[in-house]
């Protein structure tokens, strides 16, 4: 078998989140009645004029800084012309030799498969630019039996349009690389996230080569892909039929395909067409988009702290694992949450906060389907069970069913933890007098561990504290279980 390389590149539409649209007043909000969202500019009417929108620019700067780009001092505004039922105008507002963003580049981490043998490893992919603009409405195939609809509420909605260079190999790269960008978008509030909804999808550009080759081979492009499962499937699916392709005496044609997530593959859809088939002229109704240092510095300023930073800081500060300080900087609302648990736990005690976020938080959350802002224990209640567990008043085990009685309850008092320690008696034994009875029943109902221990097996007495802790219903203390049952026995 020869082998093969994979070379990808993805283009990204990344919807801005702005009140207004790209180049006119009407609103961005989703869910409305169809066109009822489209003024003047947006269904073309003669004589209508676009307007550039300064918060849509401000957020593709904000883009640009975080990922180390150039922003440039003057970018123009295009006219790209392409007939569609739902691009009225006969063109889309986009840009073109003139970016507002160029250059810049995204570190991701890649989980790689075990096949692979790479493990997880770090890759930074090259950004070629990112531009700005506008959307283009929407056809309605399913509401008209044998016609189709339009609604131009999308139309003219910002888009940033984010361009890397074909650095990614696998299709876990680029997925990797997809989950960054879309955190990034989303951590620095300039895109909702929201792929059901369209407001981040994909392109795929795909092609394969022999490894050493030093031209790319010819590519496909998979457009819309709204989900990473499906951006991850179309890709493998693409290559293999780009390999097989080959192998067979064929050779890949350049051209757009769409991916079937009925069956899995994907198809023709159309021919690609060159930058010239577009008839790019910058836009006469649009002044040059001028950008000056002082406007750029004081975006600079507003920027919060980016995740790969925060990554960082919290390995240092809070002697986290990489892999512990990655799950806890995927979203701002996941690292304030921490940081709110750290702050009332104490620094000393930062991993074990990390452990309850990654373990019994995030595992509730995704059993529930919800995301971190509709969390029913909140920073401050978890903090008290970690407190308690620390100080020696309750168990982990214990501290476990009050996390999940706070959940159920979905209660709101911040002292939740002690409520339910009273109220249920959760207490640890650990007042000597009664342990010291229980341990003497455990001790005189397990004969057999009792002389396998003494005769040398030190490992018996894991079993004789769990049967200790099963007698006081998880509320006794196991170390100190632990060492009183050595004590009895020696
Ligand atoms: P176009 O303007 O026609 O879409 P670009 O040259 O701007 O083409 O590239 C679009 C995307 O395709 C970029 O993300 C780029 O990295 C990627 N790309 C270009 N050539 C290849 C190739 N041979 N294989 C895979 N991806 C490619
Ligand atoms: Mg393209």
């Amino acid at each position: 078998m020869m082998k093969w390389e994979q070379v990808i590149g993805l283009e990204t539409h990344a919807q801005l989140s702005t009140k207004s649209k790209m180049f006119s007043g009407a609103s961005t909000q989703f869910g409305a009645a169809p066109n009822t969202q489209a003024c003047a500019v947006d269904i073309a009417l003669p004589g209508s004029l676009p307007v550039a929108n300064r918060a849509a620019i401000e957020q593709a700067i904000r883009f640009g800084l975080a990922v180390d780009a150039t922003i440039s001092p003057r970018s123009v505004f295009s006219r790209k012309h392409y007939f569609y039922p739902d691009l009225p105008k006969g063109y889309q507002i986009s840009q073109y030799e003139f970016p507002v963003v160029q250059g810049g580049s995204i570190t991701t981490r890649v989980e790689a498969n075990e096949r692979s043998g790479l493990g997880v490893y770090e890759k930074t992919i090259r950004l070629i630019r990112a531009h700005l603009e506008e959307d283009a409405g929407k056809s309605l195939h399913e509401d008209f039996a044998g016609m189709t609809g339009i609604d131009l509420n999308r139309a003219g909605i910002p888009l940033l349009e984010i361009v890397t260079e074909p650095d990614m190999r696998s299709a876990a790269e680029a997925v990797a690389y997809a989950k960054t960008l879309h955190s990034l978008v989303v951590w620095l509030n300039i895109c909702d996230g929201n792929m059901q909804e369209g407001s981040f999808r994909c392109d795929a550009n795909v092609s394969v080569r022999r490894p050493g080759d030093q031209e790319f081979g010819i590519r496909t492009e998979i457009k819309n892909l709204n989900s990473f499962r499906f951006l991850e499937e179309s890709i493998q699916y693409e290559v293999c039929r780009q390999i097989r392709l080959i192998n067979s005496g064929g050779t890949v044609i350049q051209e757009t395909r769409l991916y079937d997530t009925n069956c899995g593959k994907t198809r023709a859809m159309r021919s690609k067409e060159n930058a010239h088939d577009y008839r790019y002229l910058p836009d006469p109704d649009l002044m040059p988009l001028i950008i000056d240092g002082e406007w750029i510095a004081k975006i600079r300023r507003s920027l919060p702290e980016l995740p790969n930073a925060m990554r960082r800081r919290f390995i240092g500060q809070y002697g986290l694992l990489e892999y512990e300080a990655g799950i806890l900087t995927t979203s701002q609302a996941f690292s304030t949450y921490y940081e709110q648990v750290v702050s009332r736990v104490g620094i000393a005690n930062a991993k074990i906060a990390a452990n309850w976020m990654i373990g019994e938080l995030t595992s509730q959350l995704n059993r529930d389907g919800l995301n971190i802002q509709q969390t029913r224990v909140s920073a401050i209640q978890l903090a008290l069970i970690i407190m308690r567990i620390v100080d020696g008043t309750i168990s982990n085990k214990i501290g476990k069913k009050i996390f999940s009685t706070i959940w159920h309850e979905n209660a709101s008092d911040e002292i939740a933890a002690d409520r339910i320690i009273n109220a249920k008696k959760f207490k640890q034994i650990s007042s000597s007098n009664s342990l010291d009875t229980i341990l003497d029943e455990v001790l005189a109902a397990n004969p057999k561990f009792v002389n396998e221990y003494l005769s040398g097996k030190d490992r018996v007495l894991n079993a004789l504290v769990g049967q200790a802790m099963k007698a006081t219903k998880g509320q006794a203390n196991p170390q100190q279980v632990n060492e009183l049952l050595k004590k009895k026995l020696s």
